[in-house]
């Protein structure tokens, strides 16, 4: 059978690892335009390099984010890595600043890869009380004078929003680039690339795809420099997502507004209910006006949400109590609410938080729920009839 066009309304999925080419002059011209490393190549090589498919994919995230460029990726890692390794040049390098109140594989990431093997001059910048306060991040920045900041807009398990805007300002003025992980936030809260942000990474497992079946990541950006970069690394290690996956996170992601928004909906609820529950010792929400950065939520937010987890401590008396009470929960929801180390899938999920983080939050009692786009009514039905036969077994 011979290829034909077909009236498709959606870009098809284009497995090829090479792609057909005329001749040796039509080879020659497209090797030698494919060391711009241009977003969209005119000829298709090889689909380490680029894939019409993946290009696609991308497209849909540009018109989301609002951005000249965006990058797909094999995971969130493989983002972060690409992302970082663009502001490495083999020679001495200005230290590279980090928040500390990243995701967990990320600060691995810097640990294992950046300082032991790559010997990179990595720092770190620590919150006071749950916030992060801006006086000292300038005196810091000013002696320092990193490279690039690397924060994320809301941070995992304590939802610590960092007042990106004002951090960028600070950055700007002391000639350092900025680097956000915006998974938890998405471009429906924020797009920190519209502050000055240099660079804005997803990881797509979560919300962009938004049903727990693929893995992906994805950097974005307006700096067309940046970007010729970071397809460079991304082909040279092989990060390019996989056509598949593309096609995939393409179609999913067009509910991504519909879905996140009910999700923000759903948590914004559902936090106003733990807070008032007497077995519940404390909630961390930044829409609650108890949470340390609730005002600086506000002001990057707006009123469209403030994403959609939610990490809340049992009010035990001490920690064998605490941690009974949430081995307990976590059996009692188990029908509806399972226990998945993941953010962002349909259902709500959690996750005990100190099993995961260990002695970084060692509190027993704690528990992170990622709130899905189920019936509220439902999902408070399975959370208050668990809560309610714990409170009864404790005799609060
Ligand atoms: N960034 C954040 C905030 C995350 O929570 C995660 C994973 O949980 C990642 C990056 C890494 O993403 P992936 O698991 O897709 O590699």
């Amino acid at each position: 059978m011979k290829k034909k066009e077909v009236n498709s309304s959606r870009m098809p999925v284009y497995r090829d690892s090479g792609f057909e080419l005329d001749d040796a002059k039509t080879t020659a011209d497209a090797f030698r335009k494919e060391t711009e490393h241009s977003r969209e190549p005119d000829v298709y090589i090889y689909s380490r390099y680029r894939n019409p498919t993946v290009v696609s994919a991308e497209e849909e995230i540009m018109k989301i984010e609002g951005c000249e460029w965006a990058l797909l990726t094999q995971s969130g890692m493989s983002a972060i890595d690409t992302a970082l390794s663009v502001f490495q040049n083999g020679k001495e390098t200005r230290p590279w600043l980090f928040f500390t109140e990243i995701y967990g594989g990320t600060i691995s990431f810097i640990e294992s890869v950046l300082k032991s093997r790559r010997g990179l001059d990595i720092q770190y910048f620590t919150p006071d009380n749950g916030n992060y306060d801006l006086d000292k991040f300038e005196k810091e920045i000013s002696v320092l004078k990193p490279e690039f900041v690397y924060i994320e807009t809301i941070s995992n398990p304590m939802l610590i929003v960092a007042d990106v805007a004002n951090i960028t300002g600070i950055a700007k003025q002391h000639g350092t680039k900025v680097i956000i992980d915006n998974t938890f936030a998405t471009p429906w809260l924020y797009k920190p690339l519209t502050e000055g942000a240099d660079i804005v990474i997803h990881s797509a497992t979560k919300y962009f795809s938004g049903h727990g079946n693929i893995t992906a990541g994805v950097i974005c950006g307006n700096d067309n420099k940046l970007m010729q970069s970071a397809i460079e690394y991304r082909k040279f290690v092989g990060h390019t997502l996989s056509p598949d996956d593309a096609y995939r996170l393409q179609t999913q992601i067009q509910t991504f507004k519909l879905r996140f928004s009910r999700q923000c909906s759903n948590a914004s609820k559902l936090a106003g209910y733990l807070n008032n529950n007497p077995i519940i010792k404390e909630v961390w929400f930044p829409g609650l006006k108890s949470h340390h950065t609730f005002h600086i939520a506000e002001k990057l937010f707006g009123k469209k949400g403030f994403g959609a987890m939610i990490t809340f401590d049992f009010d035990g008396k001490d920690k064998n109590e605490k941690r009974s009470m949430r081995d307990h929960f976590i059996k009692l929801v188990s029908e509806k609410i399972k226990l998945i180390p993941t953010l962002g899938d349909p259902h709500t999920i959690l996750m005990p938080v100190e099993a995961v983080w260990g002695t970084k939050y060692p509190e027993p009692g704690m528990i992170r729920l990622s709130v899905g786009f189920e019936e509220y009514s439902e999902l408070e039905s399975t959370i208050s009839k668990a809560l309610n036969k714990i409170k009864g077994q404790i005799k609060v």
